[in-house]
């Protein structure tokens, strides 16, 4: 009898996952609600760091968090700055972050990390790996499929990045979901029947607001804006400049504090700025190297540091107003997301800005991952259908007579969306078109992205002016672009998928999905060694113990002397990269202390029993 499997029509599980620049988080749906589960290691957030241990093996979350102190160059966080990216655009971020970018990164950029490369994909995916499995741990069943969420303003290269990091991971990503819907979604706004909604989302290192329309529970975005480069990591900075300077005065050091050191101090700095959220005052300290640093400071004062950050975040409050054409006034909800909107005074601003109290019921840092769970319940069939509907965050458009863009997809149009256009040939009896396609808001090709260029081949030769292509663009629900051409005179066509200058291409993620799997084995490999050694330990040190024993003394030489040599034996074997070897020779260790063990025992139950009758 073969193998076979019956199909009982169960729906699979779809997860949500919110892909963070400082956390991530995967949620799903159960019969009261979305929920979020939680890491092994307590928290319902996961780190987005990355780090190859020292032995090799690539770890995510909160144990590449830990490391980011011990080992900074076998580390990378950020990595969604980089995400769909080429060199040319990531100038900024590299004079502003410790990325190591491997020689030779142009169209896809690869990130040193120890000895090993990773391009951002596969950095992510990583992290995608690492929720899978606490996803599958916590629900004691596979998960293949998931919802993730990306930045409204995301472009088409992060978009398929994005997607590409998912495959990489071994996650059927059935859609894309832009941050601000998501939360919108997690709070029930698309109950309402009508009403516009800003979602206001100040995190680790960005800042985003996004203004939604919403329509017998369609959601559109009406404009998107915000600041790259502003988030918690500035207030952290901030804070720990002072405390840098305290430290220099008081410790009275002769070079400034090493890496270690200030990493630690980060780490308290932040726990300090956390806690008063909800306290009057907190304490920033640090025991390090034999000196003590302790320092008391009060909301008062970190209110007055971060007023102009906060501040910071109000004028693309402002110009998203005004780029959907609204009041404040004619804002209906506001929706807090993001850990940095549990700061009070973030809070008092918003609310004085938009004249509408905030949603702040949810954990700000859970929001998105929870609407991606509603999300992804939808797309399962486990909940009623919803229409979602989201916004292209750029034009899109093709080059046309001396290097101008023709727009054929305006910014902030709804998707799914279409268009049509109509174009001519220059010159008479032309046979083949360029078709190149753009992204941007500026008039000339070469101020905006280009996207793909391709071939329309054997045009029907006619004078210039009288052919007749039709470009026709259309963008799917992930905000994915496909491009066809026709030649309305012999109705030839030319289509590609849009696949971005700096993306990974089809072969390049299969390959890296492959590798994933025979890495997967390697550090499978690494962990049964690591295993057996502990589990040698145990046994030496057992042995060791029971050597003190009368019992030892009461064995024959030969005995004593096959003890000897199993721990020589395991002893020669323990540094072999070998688990199966460790364990024989622990096994024989085992057989050979088998009498000591029993002798042991034997006088162990004589005492016992001896001792019930005192
Ligand atoms: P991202 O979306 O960028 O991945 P999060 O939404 O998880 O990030 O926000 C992380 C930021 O929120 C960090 O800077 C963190 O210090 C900050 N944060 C979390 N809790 C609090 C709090 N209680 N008070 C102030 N800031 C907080
Ligand atoms: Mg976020």
């Amino acid at each position: 009898m073969g193998n076979f499997q019956i199909d009982f029509g169960k729906r699979d599980r779809v997860v949500g996952i919110d892909l963070g620049t400082t956390n991530s988080l995967v949620a799903f749906m159960d019969l009261t609600g979305p929920k979020v589960i939680p890491d092994p290691s307590g928290s319902n957030l996961v780190p987005s760091v990355v780090a190859v241990s020292p032995d090799g093996a690539i770890v995510a979350g909160p144990e590449a968090r830990r490391m980011l102190i011990t080992h900074p160059e076998r580390t990378v966080y950020s990595v969604k700055r980089l995400m769909g990216r080429g060199l040319a655009d990531v100038g900024e971020e590299l004079k502003l972050f410790p990325f190591r970018i491997a020689e030779g990164s142009e169209s896809v950029i690869q990130l040193l990390l120890g000895d090993r490369k990773l391009t951002p994909p596969e950095v992510s995916a990583h992290v995608l790996r690492h929720l899978k499995r606490n996803a599958e741990e916590f629900l004691g069943e596979p998960v293949t499929k998931a919802v993730i969420t990306v930045p409204a303003y995301f472009n088409d290269a992060q978009r398929q990045a994005t997607k590409d990091a998912g495959r990489i991971a071994g996650l059927d990503v059935l859609r894309l979901v832009n941050e601000p819907t998501a939360a919108s979604l997690a709070y029930g706004l698309d109950k309402r029947k009508d009403g516009i909604v800003a979602v206001y989302d100040f995190g680790g290192g960005t800042f985003d607001i996004s203004i939604l329309k919403l329509h017998e529970g369609i959601f559109e975005v009406l404009a998107t804006n915000g600041d790259t480069h502003l988030g918690g990591d500035d207030i952290d900075n901030l804070l720990l400049r002072i405390a840098l300077e305290d430290i220099a005065s008081e410790w009275e050091l002769n070079a400034p504090l090493d890496p270690e050191g200030v990493q630690r101090l980060r780490r308290a700095v932040i726990e300090a700025k956390e806690s008063l959220s909800f306290f009057p005052s907190a304490r920033i300290e640090l025991e390090y190297q034999g000196h003590a640093y302790r320092r008391e400071i009060d909301r008062a004062l970190l209110e007055k540091l971060i007023a102009p950050i906060i501040d910071r975040t109000l004028g693309p409050c402002r110009q998203c107003l005004r780029d959907s054409g609204l009041t404040p006034e004619q804002i209906d909800e506001v929706v807090m997301v993001g850990g940095s909107t549990r700061i009070p005074m973030v809070r008092s601003a918003v609310e004085a800005l938009f004249r509408s109290h905030p949603h702040t019921d949810l954990n700000p840092d859970e929001v998105v991952a929870l609407g991606a769970a509603v999300q992804a319940a939808i797309l399962s069939g486990e909940v009623e259908d919803k229409l979602l509907l989201d916004v292209t965050p750029l034009s899109l458009g093709i080059e046309t007579m001396g290097g101008v863009v023709s727009k054929l997809i305006h910014r902030n149009s709804t998707i799914p969306a279409s268009a049509t256009e109509s174009f001519t040939t220059a010159v008479d009896g032309q046979r083949n078109v360029l078709i190149h396609v753009l992204q941007g808001e500026r008039e000339l090709a070469r101020d905006c992205r280009s996207l793909a260029r391709f071939d329309l081949k054997d045009i029907d030769p006619v004078p210039a002016g009288m052919a007749r292509i039709e470009v026709r663009f259309l963008i799917d629900a992930n905000g994915i672009l496909s491009v066809t051409a026709v030649d309305k005179r012999t109705g030839k066509e030319t289509g590609v998928e849009v696949k971005p200058s700096y993306g990974l291409t089809d072969e390049q993620v299969e390959k890296m999905i492959l590798e994933s799997f025979e890495k997967a084995g390697e550090d499978f490999a690494a962990r049964q060694v690591l295993e057996a050694r502990v589990e040698a330990d145990n046994i030496l040190r057992a042995t060791d113990k029971a050597k003190q024993n009368d019992a030892w003394l009461a064995l024959s030489d030969a005995e004593r002397a096959a003890i000897d040599r199993a721990i020589n034996e395991l002893l020669v074997v323990y540094h072999a990269e070998d688990h199966r070897l460790i364990l024989q020779k622990i096994e024989s260790l085992n057989a050979a202390t088998q009498k000591l063990a029993e002798t042991m025992m034997n006088a162990a139950v004589g005492t016992a029993l001896k001792g019930t009758h005192i």
